[in-house]
């Protein structure tokens, strides 16, 4: 598409050139061409299927006009990481694009450096996108692959099933409140490495790769926990026509959240949101091969309810009555 010329001297290709390609780096097999053609071209394992998904980061709306840009460039692809590992894929590649106000080198060079550190970790190249000025927004496409049926859809969850979760849930909620200087948060007085813990949580979530792709085809439904766990869990219940019952006391809690009130704690054990944790369901039968996948994959799991035929979540307390929460998840357009 023509677009009116930026100032800079070589602008759009120049700072394409210097910030996302990689001289001397060689490309996983998969990607059969990287950045620089009018397509990028990918090389799938033959019978298997892709898996792409697509998020944006919008300044002012995801993170702060402050962000670090190395924590934001982990973040960008994380979050679409995520969506693979939710899925139970395998990732092969990614696309950027990137909407700036102005070229700043420094910025630019802080962000690839967070961006591709995550991306090598996970053999996952960036193979092409697209550069324009305008309001800072980070655009992410990102392509994986798996075997037909393996996936980890959110409407095959089914009656009897257990419900499992990866890591914990409400740190990154605590550091925005942290953040955001809210009493409840500042009241709980902790200690900078329980703090330091939480702002982790919320700037550089690790992707469930290994454990998603380790759950294909064992689990059913799965979904990364992004926008809260009751309501990520909705998703999974609408989709497959069911209801769930949670233990209240089953749901793992970081050191820095027992320090919150009850109300407090729940309240971001339940709705936090940017969690990234995997979310998933699977027939009773297989909970001993899922302990054994958890362990080899270095995150913990917890089970923390089940699937039932009669619809909408309920919680249950340690005495098995059902109990109403307070609050809900995040929802852009509420
Ligand atoms: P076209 O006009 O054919 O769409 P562009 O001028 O937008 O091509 O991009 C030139 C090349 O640089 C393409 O290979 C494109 O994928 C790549 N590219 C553009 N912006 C980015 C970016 N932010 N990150 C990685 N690759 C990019
Ligand atoms: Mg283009």
């Amino acid at each position: 598409m023509p677009t009116i010329p930026a100032p800079e001297a070589d602008g759009e290709f120049g700072l394409i050139r210097r910030h996302f390609t990689r001289p001397g780096h060689t490309l996983p097999p998969q990607a059969v061409l990287g950045v620089g053609d009018d397509c990028a071209l990918l090389q799938p394992t033959p019978g298997h299927q892709f898996a792409i998904s697509c998020d944006m980061l919008v300044e002012g709306r995801h993170f702060l006009p402050d962000a670090d840009p190395a924590t934001l460039g982990h973040k960008t692809l994380a979050v679409n990481l995520s969506d693979l590992a939710a899925m139970g894929a395998r990732p092969l590649g990614f696309t950027l694009a990137l909407a700036l106000p102005a070229v700043d080198d420094t910025w630019l060079a802080g962000f690839a450096r967070g961006l591709f550190a995550l991306a090598d970790r996970h053999a996952c190249p960036l193979i092409g996108g697209d550069t324009t000025r305008g309001p800072l927004t980070l655009c992410v496409t990102v392509f994986g692959e798996l075997a037909p049926g393996s996936a980890l859809r959110r409407d095959a969850a089914r009656a009897g099933h257990d419900v499992w979760l990866s890591g914990r849930t409400g740190e990154a909620r605590l550091a925005l409140a942290l953040r955001a200087g809210d009493d409840w948060a500042l009241a709980a007085g902790l200690d900078p490495a329980q703090a330091g813990a939480c702002h982790r949580r919320m700037d550089a979530p690790e992707p469930r790769l290994v454990l998603g792709q380790a759950l294909a085809g064992v689990a059913h439904a799965g979904i990364d926990v992004s926008d809260g766990l009751a309501g990520d869990l909705g998703h999974i219940l609408t989709a497959s026509g069911v209801g769930a019952e949670l233990q209240i006391d089953a749901l793992p809690v970081a050191p820095a959240l027992e320090r919150l009130t009850a109300t407090r704690r729940l309240e971001c054990l339940v709705h936090g949101g940017d969690d990234y944790e995997l979310l998933f369901c699977a027939p009773p039968e297989q909970r001993a091969r899922i302990e054994a996948i958890a362990t080899q994959a270095g995150t913990p799991v917890t089970r923390i309810g089940r699937i039932t035929a009669e619809p909408g979540l309920r919680w249950l307390d340690a005495q098995g009555a059902v109990q109403t929460l307070p609050g809900r998840g995040f929802d852009h357009f509420a």
